[in-house]
This record gives C-alpha cells, sequence and structure tokens, in this order.
C-alpha cells in the first residue's frame, strides 16, 4: 500500500487500453487512436522507433494505462520491444505517475518477436497430452516475453473447442473439459511461476480467455451467439475457468461474443456474480478487442458507446480494450456524476488494475529487472517446441502393405512425390497469431530465421534425389480461404517415377472472423488432387495440415496412410520427417472429434440420442455419418497391451476418492510413449447422461517388453452432472470406468445433490 500511495494513485483512473501499430496496419488504422510505431526507413522496415510525440499526447490526454499488440510489419527483437516499452514507461510515470501494463498476445509461444521459441499451435500441445511439455511452453513464453520488457501475456485460452468448424478451434486445447482444464492449468503455472500474488523477472501475468464459452458458436462462426443450457455452461464451459481461478489466474477476458443472448463484456451475473462474488476473485477482467463499440454495433444490446460503458463497467469490467473513440474517458466520468456508474465500481475497477501492475512488479521497476535474459531464442528452449511438435502429430490410419509390414515408416530408398498447398509452406505449419495476425510473417525469414517445410524435411531425410515436389494445388496470395488447381495433371504425371505420393492439404492460415466458413468439407480442388493421384495407383500418404478437421469422408478410403499434423510449428517439417521415416514413434492423440459430415458434429462425449442411424434414402451401413475419427485417436508403430484394470471399491458413497489401476505393456518392437485414459460412463441419469466423460490421463514411456502400472485416483464427486435445479447430482446406479480395451463397473449407493460452494446458483 505504501509503494502505491507514493504514486499518488488516488489521482488517476486509468481504465483504457490502447493498441500499438503501425500507420501500414490499414485495415484497423481508422479504429485505432494514433500511437504508431514509425519507421526512419519504409523500404528496409528497419528500424522501427516509437512516434513519441503522439504517445506523449495521448497519454497524457486520455490518461491511458495499458497499451497492447504489436504492429505487424515488421520483426521486433528484445532490444527494440525494450527500448519501445521503456519509452512507454517513461511517458506513462510523467503523465500518470503510474507504469503501463503492457499486453501481448503470446498465442503459442514468442509469437511476436523475431528469434523467440515459437510452440506448436494450442490445439497440439493439447494432442501431446503431455503437461510437463505445456508448462514448459508457458514458463518459456513468459521468460522470452519477459526478456522483451513485458509483464502480461493474453492467455492461456481456455475456451472449449467444441465447435469444430469455428475458426479458432486451433487456439483452444480442444473439446474436453478434463484435457483443457488440465492443459489450461499447465499453462497457467508454467506462465505466472510459482507466486501469482509477486511474479518474478521470468514470469508475467496471465489472461484466461475468453469468459465464457466463446468457443461454442451454434453456427461455427467467429463471434457469433452460443446457445447453451445452464448445466452446459456450469458443467462444461466454464470448469476450466474455474480451474484457472483456483490456479491463481491473475486476469481475465471476457467473450466478445453473446450466450444465450447476453453479451459477454456485459454479463453482470458472469463477471460479477460468479468470479469477483462467488469465487471472491480479485483479479482484473479486460474486454475483448472493441468490445464496447460490438456493444452497440455487432450484438445490438444498447445504442450509444456511454449506455455499453455503463453496462460493461457494471457487469465487472475493470479494463476496456481498444475504445476505438477518444469519448470513453469522458463518457464514463460523466456516467459517475450521473450517477450510472458509482464512485465504488470505478475504485474497485482501478484497485483491480493497480494490484495487477503491483503483482507483476511494475511499482518496484516499471521495466524488466532481470539483467539479461541469456535463454532467449536458445537451443534449450527450442528443444521443447521440437519435442512438442513430435508428440502432437497424430497417425490416424496406417494399412497392411503385405502380411509382415504396413506402409509406413517409410524405409530409406523409397522415392517419394510430395504434393498439395501445405508441402512446401511455414506458415501452414505455424497456423494463425504466428509472427503476425493471420499467420503470414511465418513465411519471411525475416521474421522467422530458415526452418524446413515439410518438404524440405523430407528431402534432407531421403535424399534430394528421393523427394520431387509438385503442388498440384496452390493457395491464393491474396484470399487465404482460395485456393487454385494450378497442375494437378503434372503432378498426376510425376506419380509414375514414384513409390509413394505424400499429399499435404488443409488449410491456409487465418485468424478470428477471417477464418469464417460455410463448408467444412475440404477444398474441391485438394479433393480432386487426392482423387486424381489415387487413380495413378500409387499408395496415398495424406497429411492434414490444418488448424481444424475439414470433412473428408469421400477421400480419406484413397489413403493408405493418414497423419494430421494440425499446426506443428516451426519444427512441425523436421518432426513429420523423423516420424515417416520411422526413427521416432508417433505418440499425439487427437484432442477433438474430427467429424466426417458437415452437418453431423459431434463431440465424443455425446448423449446416447445424438448418434443414431441416419436414413439418406438408402441404408448405407458403411458409410461415417459422424465421426471420421473420436476425440483420443490417434496410432503408433508398437502396440500396447493392457491388463487388470481394477478398482479399490465396487461400490462409493459421494466423499469417497475412487482408485484405478492398469497395467499396460509395449508389446511392440519399438518404444514409444502411450497415453493411458481414464473414461467414466454413468449408465443411467434423469438428465441424459454422457457418452463418456474423461476423467483422467498418465503419458508413459515404454521400451518393447515394459510394463508399467498407472494408478488414478478421482473424487466420486467427479463423477456428478449439473442436474436439475441447478445442482450438483450424483445418482445411485452403476458407472463404468474404462481404460484402454479394460473396464470395470462401481456403484454409487446413494443419491445426492449439492450445491457449488462459493458459485451463487442465480
Ligand atoms: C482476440 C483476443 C486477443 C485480442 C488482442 C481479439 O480480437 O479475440 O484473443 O487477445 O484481440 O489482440
Amino acid at each position: 500500500a505504501d509503494t502505491l500511495r507514493r504514486f499518488g494513485l488516488d489521482k488517476q483512473h486509468n481504465a483504457a487500453q490502447l493498441a500499438l501499430t503501425t500507420p501500414e496496419d490499414k485495415q484497423n488504422k481508422e479504429k485505432l487512436m494514433r500511437l504508431y510505431w514509425v519507421s526512419n526507413d519504409i523500404q528496409s522496415k528497419l528500424p522501427f522507433r516509437l512516434d513519441e510525440a503522439a504517445l506523449d499526447s495521448v497519454v497524457g490526454k486520455y490518461k491511458v494505462g495499458s497499451i497492447l499488440n504489436a504492429p505487424q510489419t515488421t520483426a521486433q527483437t528484445p532490444a527494440m520491444w525494450n527500448q519501445v516499452v521503456k519509452t512507454i514507461q517513461d511517458v506513462s510515470i510523467k503523465h500518470l505517475g503510474i507504469p503501463t501494463v503492457y499486453g501481448l498476445d503470446q498465442m503459442h509461444g514468442t509469437t511476436y518477436s523475431t528469434g523467440g521459441t515459437l510452440f506448436p499451435g494450442a490445439i497440439n500441445m493439447a494432442a501431446t497430452f503431455n503437461r510437463d511439455l505445456v508448462y514448459k511452453m508457458g514458463e518459456i513464453v513468459a521468460y522470452e516475453t519477459r526478456a522483451c520488457n513485458v509483464p502480461w501475456i493474453y492467455g492461456p485460452c481456455i475456451d472449449l473447442g467444441r465447435m469444430q468448424a469455428w475458426s479458432r478451434q486451433y487456439e483452444s486445447f480442444g473439446e474436453d473439459v478434463f484435457l483443457s482444464s488440465e492443459m489450461g492449468a499447465a499453462a497457467l503455472r508454467g506462465m505466472q511461476g510459482d507466486n501469482p500474488n509477486h511474479i518474478d523477472a521470468y514470469h508475467v501475468a496471465g489472461c484466461l480467455k475468453h469468459y465464457f464459452a466463446y468457443g461454442a458458436p451454434y453456427n461455427g462462426l467467429d463471434r457469433s451467439p452460443a446457445r447453451l443450457s445452464y448445466e452446459e455452461l456450469r458443467e462444461k464451459q466454464f470448469a476450466p475457468f474455474l480451474r484457472g481461478i483456483r490456479e491463481g489466474a491473475l486476469s481475465i477476458m471476457t467473450n466478445s461474443s453473446n450466450v444465450n443472448g447476453v453479451k459477454g463484456t456485459v454479463n453482470r451475473e458472469f463477471i460479477t456474480g460468479w468470479l469477483k462474488e462467488g469465487l471472491g476473485w480479485d483479479g482484473m477482467v479486460v474486454t475483448d478487442w472493441g468490445d464496447i463499440d460490438g456493444a452497440v454495433t455487432s450484438d445490438r444490446v444498447v445504442p450509444t458507446a456511454k449506455e455499453a460503458i455503463r453496462l460493461a463497467i457494471n457487469a465487472g469490467v475493470d479494463m476496456m480494450m481498444v475504445p476505438s473513440q477518444f469519448t470513453y474517458n469522458g463518457l464514463l466520468k460523466e456516467l459517475v456524476e450521473e450517477g450510472g456508474v458509482s464512485m465504488e465500481r470505478i475504485d474497485d475497477a482501478v484497485r483491480r488494475i493497480l494490484r495487477l501492475k503491483h503483482r507483476v512488479g511494475l511499482f518496484e521497476q516499471p521495466n524488466t529487472f532481470a539483467k539479461d535474459y541469456p535463454k532467449f531464442g536458445s537451443e534449450e528452449f527450442a528443444a521443447y517446441s521440437r519435442q512438442a511438435a513430435l508428440e502432437s502429430i497424430v497417425l490416424l490410419k496406417n494399412d497392411s502393405v503385405d502380411s509382415q509390414s504396413r506402409l509406413l515408416p517409410i524405409k530409406q530408398g523409397t522415392r517419394l512425390l510430395v504434393c498439395g498447398p501445405n508441402a512446401n509452406s511455414m506458415r501452414t505449419l505455424n497456423g494463425g497469431w504466428s509472427y503476425t495476425w493471420q499467420g503470414d510473417g511465418a513465411d519471411r525469414e525475416e521474421f522467422t530465421g530458415h526452418f524446413n517445410t515439410i518438404y524440405e524435411a523430407l528431402r534432407n531425410k531421403f535424399g534430394s534425389n528421393h523427394v520431387t515436389l509438385v503442388e498440384g494445388v496452390s493457395y491464393d496470395s491474396k484470399r487465404w480461404a482460395m485456393d487454385h488447381a494450378d497442375n494437378i495433371g503434372d503432378a498426376v504425371a510425376a506419380a509414375a517415377d514414384n513409390d509413394y505420393v505424400i499429399v499435404c492439404i488443409g488449410e491456409n492460415t487465418y485468424a478470428e472472423t477471417r477464418g469464417n466458413i460455410a463448408d467444412i468439407n475440404l477444398s474441391t480442388n485438394q479433393k480432386n488432387l487426392v482423387k486424381a493421384l489415387a487413380a495413378t495407383g500409387k499408395p496415398i500418404i495424406l497429411v492434414l495440415n490444418e488448424s481444424r478437421g475439414r470433412a473428408i469422408s469421400d477421400i480419406e478410403p484413397l489413403a493408405k496412410a493418414v497423419v494430421h499434423t494440425m499446426l506443428p510449428g516451426n519444427y512441425g517439417g523436421d518432426a513429420l520427417a523423423e516420424l515417416l521415416a520411422g526413427n521416432e514413434n508417433f505418440s499425439g492423440r487427437l484432442p477433438y472429434t474430427y467429424s466426417a459430415q458437415p452437418n453431423a458434429m459431434v463431440n465424443y462425449d455425446y448423449k446416447a440420442s445424438e448418434v443414431r442411424e441416419t436414413i439418406s434414402g438408402v441404408y448405407d451401413y458403411n458409410a461415417k455419418t459422424y465421426e471420421q475419427w473420436w476425440f483420443g485417436a490417434g496410432m503408433s508403430y508398437t502396440t500396447y497391451t493392457y491388463s487388470n484394470l481394477r478398482a479399490d471399491k465396487n461400490s462409493f458413497t459421494k466423499d469417497d476418492v475412487l482408485t484405478f489401476t492398469v497395467d499396460v505393456k509395449n508389446t511392440g518392437a519399438m518404444a514409444g510413449k502411450e497415453t493411458v485414459m481414464l473414461y467414466a460412463s454413468d449408465l443411467y441419469a434423469s438428465l441424459m447422461p454422457d457418452n463418456r466423460r474423461l476423467r483422467g490421463f498418465e503419458k508413459i514411456v515404454l521400451a518393447p517388453d515394459e510394463s508399467k502400472t498407472v494408478t488414478f485416483r478421482i473424487k466420486a464427486s467427479d463423477l456428478a452432472f449439473m442436474g436439475t435445479g441447478k445442482k450438483w447430482t450424483l445418482e445411485a446406479g452403476e458407472f463404468n470406468i474404462a481404460c484402454g480395451d479394460q473396464s470395470v463397473s462401481i456403484h454409487c449407493t446413494e443419491d445426492y445433490t449439492w450445491e457449488e460452494e462459493n458459485i451463487p446458483d442465480n
């Protein structure tokens, strides 16, 4: 408190947050306050410097408390970041007596600095099922962000990716509540370190986003409505956030979209009710980009920004991101004077902002306080990204070629034709939010240095005279969603001289609403490419390099092997080559259900009646109606045998802890890592039960012939569901517990209902 008083904090209120951008960023130019990085030399784009006069006038006049983002047009080194943030701190302290809190989207590692460590996308990190790697990613991105003099990251993103068409599915940890909660907690712990109240020079404040149910637009389009029952909201969508709060999350970003008609940013029940009052959470709530305007324009809650500000601040928002007009502070002042917003609410918001600044150490030292950061972009850090790529790529199909062997691994000496628009691209390996917002920066070596595309990595692995590239289809250089069937004929002709064809298909990069699509099917051009190549009779290996599963049920049967890379990052090409060559074993598992059909998207924990036979004129029992592959799918080059699943008790009551053990043996010839998953099914329930729910997972390493016993401890209350009357419900009856091909039955002896402690049920 003394430190805060020294800075004269009773005098300033700073609830607005500005975005830093460049004059070249035309699309946003009008929306943003004019606070630019300007270049001395537009030709070379270097070096950039801050427009100090604009900064001085804007901060002086509008009392800006926070700045975010990065210019999209140039690579930024830590030295540049340090200088820019230091200048901002000097100006902020001069005008406000309070340091600014700079925030950055570091969605999958160090997104916005040259030479830092970029990881595979969050969806891949989930596919590793490896908590330690996700923790490391959090720790490394925090270290490298601090090295840039920035103490706040907008992440982890813990929206549940339960809508496969959603353009931000890849930023999530997938569709499952338990997996997302575990991975979100691991990432957050890595970022914030052991003491969130006092973040040190190597950690940052995290920001859980987007609170909440942002990942469930019913039509799959980003920032469009979600319609969800209270039970689904409470039991599934809220759970990863609750976990994050319990792990000490210092800030939360609101959901730009709306749930059951209420925009996330003005949802008083969720923000003040559940978070602040219900959980007694003392962290800070920031809106998402331009949400005040969005309440007027896209969601049409109220006709004026002033009314939107009143609703948002009264709902519990503490900081407004990117006010599009300079009027916000004035409007807020008017609202206080007119009694529309209470002074207590302002004090509370300011206190929360200052608390965040205090917790990240800005009042002790406005600029980063470590001497240096020698590990920035180090080989030590890169090794974790490489490992994550290896552990995240999922083998979904590997047919036999004869009684002895399967198509993969590929033997040295095999002649490979590599096709498809994703075969020779770095940006598609990284996805959106890679160096630049839409991910195109990853194709520019001035941002990235050199990494290998899939084609380059295969050439390195199998020899350049054994690997031929004919893309056949390529992406449009301007419109991300379009592709062109340039030379399918050339690809077909080249197949004759090769043994196998590796077709790298999927999507180009995108972020947010620019990734909205009307059809989840893979593009017609890419399907035609696969069909034409399959007609040559050469064995086809499909490499699915995409941010979400694009439906391929018609071409999947044409392939002998299918590998889903998702967004494996800068080391994804190399990792794939190692895996295809059999130097490394596959261990990734699908973190979401890959749907087979556009109009039948399901999650693995569906309600029984969601998945039933459909009649489309003629019964086709072989047609895949729902899933192409379920959540959790993934093969390897070895075999694992499960045995002896046992429970420590056959019957249980609500307060019991249940212990399950299972023996897992590597019965194949290659060492590997196996994710052992434990699922629980409530067989009958007063609200239709989920088919199955993941309740535990452990990733273990097994040499050939080695066995390990894995133990899971689960609270009986974690088998409950959100029942009628907004009460957690555990009903007497049978539960099935499954692990691998094993299962045991256990019985709950009585009916129980209870309310969640400290979360209001109104
Ligand atoms: C995104 C957020 C992001 C913010 C700041 C928004 O459009 O929804 O995830 O943190 O921009 O860049």
